[in-house]
């Protein structure tokens, strides 16, 4: 590990990833002793990485999975499902909330895509709110204290890099380690953002954890990839650029850089299913994808 100048053989690295992610559990107050942690899996290795490492360490992490529905000729969904599955009997003791979204809502997500968008726009927008509102739900349903999400720092530096590039004031208040709890919003922690997605990917390898390599169909293509390369060019000219770049922009949110920005929307109850929303009147987003 360039950036950190060291060396591990495979014992002494499943000893020091642990302890890393503790170290940025502790040191921006992510999880609190005897906490109920509802981790969400894609079946990607940071999701299964992350739910892996908080099991070691003694904490109470359930997991939970959204099945999109997505296909990409390689039966995305489906393998992202069995590889959690497979997961899951390797650990016995752990719990797994499966969300299938055409079983509940009678769309697949590219379904709901097509009906919606009409072929303008690829899916993400749309995926993102279907996501957003069932981890809540499922946080609030069965009364997790927090959420936590394998957002590694290759992740959170192509988040920044973009909203830096198009200066999204009001994104960039909102990107941290952890979001507060909200008028019904469930807190939200990043465990693993301070860590390099090759550092998750050879946990994930050397804890024998099966993961989809692929990833979703819909990626292809995106900005968050041209970002992570151009980031990743940096990295080889300068180890530990990424980790500086992000850390310094928390460093400069901590001491109220975009405080202004912060102003809190203002939230309403939606009429249909209860969630916040900043809709001023009648449902919210994400009921009105299922409103004929
Ligand atoms: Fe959803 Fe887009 Fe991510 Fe695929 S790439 S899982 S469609 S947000």
């Amino acid at each position: 590990m360039r950036r950190h100048k060291l060396a591990l053989c495979q014992t002494h690295y499943l000893e020091w990833f642990p302890a890393q992610v503790e170290r940025t559990i502790r040191k921006y107050h992510l999880l609190r002793p005897g906490e109920r942690v509802l981790v969400a899996v894609s079946g990607g290795k940071d999701s299964l990485s992350l739910w892996d490492v908080l099991l070691r360490l003694g904490y109470q992490a359930d997991g939970m999975t959204i099945d999109l529905g997505i296909d990409g000729g390689f039966g995305y969904s489906t393998r992202s499902r069995q590889k959690i599955e497979r997961f899951l009997e390797e650990r016995p003791g752990a719990t797994l909330h499966v969300v299938d979204v055409a079983a509940l809502y009678g769309e697949t997500v590219p379904q709901v895509a097509r009906r919606t968008l009409r072929g303008r726009n690829k899916p993400c927008a749309l995926c993102g709110l279907i996501k957003r509102h069932e981890m809540n739900r499922i946080a609030a349903a069965y009364g997790y204290d927090v959420l936590a999400t394998g957002h590694n720092l290759d992740d959170e530096a192509a988040t920044l890099l973009s909203n830096v590039l198009q200066w999204h004031t009001g994104y960039l208040a909102r990107q941290a380690p952890l979001l507060e709890e909200r008028e019904g919003l469930a807190r939200k922690v990043k465990p693993l953002c301070l860590t390099y997605e090759r550092e998750a990917a050879a946990y994930a390898l050397m804890r024998g954890i099966d993961y989809i390599y692929e990833e979703c169909p819909y990626a292809e293509g995106s900005t968050t990839i041209f970002y992570k390369e151009l980031l990743n060019r940096l990295e080889v000219n300068s180890p530990g650029a990424k980790l500086q770049f992000y850390l310094s922009f928390l460093r400069a949110r901590s001491e109220g850089l975009f405080q202004e920005m912060a102003a809190q929307v203002e939230l309403n109850s939606c009429p249909v299913c209860g969630q916040p929303t900043n809709v001023p009147t009648g449902p919210c987003a994400f009921c009105r994808l299922w409103t004929p």
